[in-house]
């Protein structure tokens, strides 16, 4: 599986496509990181019953169980009453699938490999057959060569989406306020 680099570069991709015309909102940022790693939060509740593997890659990493997460949080955003729920919807539901695209292209090499897409209907696990990303090990993980096992696999994962995301923050920060603020100058100079 992926490490959350991957899932929150992914992240960053969703929120700068969905921010064109807009100015950054840390909020937003920080709600489409946190949608896109959300479905790893299942290590967490393996810590309950001390085993970090319980529930990984169950519920969280089906097509079902993002539907319903995306769900409650678009819920959550209309309960507190935010302005922006479609595009908030859209963005977090997007960056909740991304953790499964991005799983589903990983390299996974516990049995059973990938990831449930299907649960609760079906068991049956699915990677694909050509695998973008190397699988973060957490065996063993403060020796040499897991760290460097995982160094080699966040940097192919920085190396792959480290430039969507740059050209997205370019695009979204840079190119698209420059072209309006060029806009409204001939505007202005119209009058
Ligand atoms: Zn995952």
């Amino acid at each position: 599986m992926a490490s959350p680099v991957a899932h929150s570069l992914a992240g960053a991709v969703i929120y700068f496509a969905f921010s064109r015309k807009r100015t950054f909102n840390a909020k937003e940022f920080g709600l489409v990181i946190l949608a896109a790693n959300l479905a790893d939060f299942d290590l967490l509740a393996g810590l309950l019953v001390s085993d970090v593997d319980a529930f990984h890659r169950t519920a969280t990493h089906s097509v079902p169980g993002t539907v319903f997460i995306a769900l409650i949080l678009s819920a959550c955003l209309w309960i507190k009453d935010e302005t922006n729920v479609p595009r908030l919807y859209t963005m977090t539901l997007l960056a909740l699938a991304s953790q499964l695209i991005i799983d589903w292209l990983s390299y996974d090499d516990s049995i059973p490999r990938g990831i449930p897409l299907l649960w609760p209907w079906s068991l049956e696990h699915y990677m694909s057959d050509t695998q973008l990303f190397l699988h973060v090990r957490r065996d063993n993980l403060l020796t040499m060569p897991v760290i460097l096992h995982n160094l080699k696999a966040i940097s192919g994962e920085m190396l792959i989406l480290g430039p969507v995301a740059l050209i997205g923050w370019w695009v979204a920060e840079i190119k698209c306020p420059r072209k309006q603020e060029y806009r409204r100058a001939r505007e202005a100079s119209k009058h």
